[in-house]
């Protein structure tokens, strides 16, 4: 079930009168949507209410002045609608902007405003043909809003046409079902059409701990019996995760679920989330410092996303320098030594 009003909420659990005032004044601009699941999870959790409840913050012009509506400039690069090709050998299909759960995070909050559309018959065609078209394209990312949520019917067509298409190696799915619908994923109709279209990976999105429950546990545990490797994209957001013991505790309860922790992004630059915000150099430190704690297998790449539509970039804490002809290199404790530059 989908809870959308200020009364259903309140039916669920009590707000404090501050977060009664903000859902009232910030659903004016941005909406209000969750799972009973999820709300159950808020009443729990305050992680998850942070990122599930509206905030004053939000439409603060003081807090929200530096955001953009679509920093990445997703919208520029479709090549016809829906599809966006930027890097050479991968597509990005938007398939809906349909999400059961807001996230107040949000990168494409823009589109919360423009009432819900999912991909058309007509729009799936003209993607499998401009892929099938395009050799290079090995890798398609199939993002939303929820994909999973399209009409069966579209994604079976979406899926099983890019089965079809021999030069796709890789079909990404994103998809926060498990996290904030897991009852959903387990419905063994979605589950067959997975594993009948062979390519899919999913890529979920977990930011917390708090997050990984029994019933999300089996969501994932599912998809992986069926051959579909599971990773995990969190998102560094300040007061939710932005210390090394929450995000220490997030991957390795991940590693536990076999979710491999695929990247850590760095906030966008998007309004409407501004105040979800870290610097990048305490991203850095929080890196600097897995690196000490956790195998290579459980840590992410944290990343940037060039505002402009420069794509993502990888970073790491910078551990070693260049002496001359040699490399001086910093040991996961602290210790140096050099190599030489042969
Ligand atoms: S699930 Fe993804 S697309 Fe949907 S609201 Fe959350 S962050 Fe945005």
């Amino acid at each position: 079930m989908i809870v959308k009003s200020l009364k259903e909420v309140k039916e669920l659990f009590p707000l404090t009168e501050e977060e009664e005032r903000a859902f009232k004044e910030v659903v004016k601009v941005y909406p209000f949507s969750s799972t009973v699941y999820y709300l159950e999870l808020a009443r729990k959790s305050l992680a998850v209410r942070k990122m599930l409840l509206p905030s004053l913050l939000e439409i603060d012009p003081s807090v929200q002045g530096r955001g953009e509506e679509d920093p990445l400039r997703e919208e520029r690069d479709f090549k016809v609608p829906l599809l966006t090709h930027r890097y050479p050998d991968r597509v990005l299909i938007i398939t809906t902007n349909y999400c059961p759960v807001l996230c107040r995070y949000c990168m494409r909050k823009r589109n919360w405003k423009k009432g819900v559309f999912y991909i058309t018959e007509r729009e799936i065609e003209r993607c499998l043909k401009y892929i099938a078209d395009n050799p290079k394209v090995r890798d398609v990312l199939i993002s939303g809003g929820e994909p999973l949520l399209i009409p069966a019917e579209k994604l079976e067509r979406l899926l099983i046409g890019l089965k079809s298409i021999d030069h796709v190696e890789v079909v990404r799915i994103g998809t926060r079902l498990p996290v904030v619908w897991p009852e959903r994923v387990l419905e063994p109709e979605l589950l067959s059409l997975l594993e009948k279209a062979q390519k899919v990976w999913v890529n979920t999105h977990f930011n917390h701990p708090d997050e990984i429950t029994p019933l999300s546990k089996e969501a994932v545990l599912a998809l992986l019996k069926r051959g579909i490797p599971v990773n995990n994209q969190a998102v560094l957001l300040k007061g939710v995760n932005d210390s090394v013991g929450v995000i220490e505790k997030l991957l390795r309860e991940l590693q536990k679920i076999k979710v491999r922790p695929y990247y850590l992004f760095h906030c966008d630059p998007v309004k409407g989330v501004m105040h979800f915000s870290t610097s990048i150099t305490k991203g850095l430190d929080i890196l600097r410092e897995l690196f000490k704690r956790l195998s290579p297998l459980a840590i992410p790449y944290y990343a940037v996303d060039g505002p402009g539509g420069y794509g993502k970039v990888p970073l790491l804490p910078q551990r070693f320098k260049k002496l001359g002809n040699f490399y001086e290199f910093e040991a996961y404790d602290g210790r140096l030594f050099t190599m030489e530059d042969r």
